[in-house]
């Protein structure tokens, strides 16, 4: 649906990986809900996030168009690895155990995604994983998102995370009184608010 542009309404999670999880339509997450709808919208979403830069994404375009069978595989593989991830999340949220082959899937990809990352060290000395600089085919941007899922779910914020009450897409609720109910006040918010107006009203009448 956003095969080259990605509106700035599509990154209010707070985190990347939480943001790639709500590359549907926010109202549900069947396969005509889903925006991830060819490489170049993997891409053009990657880009937009900040996973890639432009020379990256060049790089990858380039690989991509050389092996369009294979970069139609990486498409379906990374939408099925979102729905597992998504599963997961949806389990946390609620206090419960993510299921078994979910979670496997999880471990296994990031695994793969850290046996060939480097293990890096910033300007404090704070270490984590990332994609060797030289490296930028079609698993760049499965190894970036599993890597960026490993840190969340290493991370505290992991139990911030919320669903939206109004879809299914999901954000890290850093508000100070933790009340942040809606991925966004101009969807989601605004809906419910119109809803309680309209049931007031009718109350009323
Ligand atoms: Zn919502």
């Amino acid at each position: 649906m956003f095969p080259h542009k990605w509106p700035i309404s599509a990154f209010v999670a707070g985190n990347a990986v939480l943001d790639f999880l709500n590359t549907v339509d926010a109202q549900g997450r069947s396969a005509d809900q889903n925006r991830l709808t060819s490489y170049a919208s993997v891409l053009a979403w990657s880009l937009a996030a900040g996973v890639i830069d432009a020379a990256q994404s060049q790089s990858i375009v380039v690989a991509a168009s050389s092996t369009p069978a294979y970069s139609e595989r990486a498409l379906v593989g990374l939408v099925q690895w979102r729905e597992t991830v998504y599963r997961v999340f949806m389990a946390i949220c609620n206090n419960k155990e993510p299921p078994a082959n979910d979670w496997k899937i999880v471990e296994t990809s990031i695994k793969k995604a850290i046996s060939s990352a480097l293990l890096s060290r910033d300007k404090v000395g704070a270490t984590s994983w990332k994609t060797p600089p030289a490296i930028t085919d079609l698993t760049t941007i499965p190894q970036r998102l599993a890597l960026g899922l490993h840190e969340l779910l290493a991370s505290d914020l992991v139990a911030k995370i919320k669903q939206c009450e109004g879809c299914t897409w999901l954000f890290i609720d850093t508000s100070k009184n933790h009340r942040r109910r809606w991925c966004s006040m101009a969807t989601c918010g605004n809906r419910a608010k119109a809803q309680r107006h309209y049931q007031v009203k009718a109350t009323a009448e």
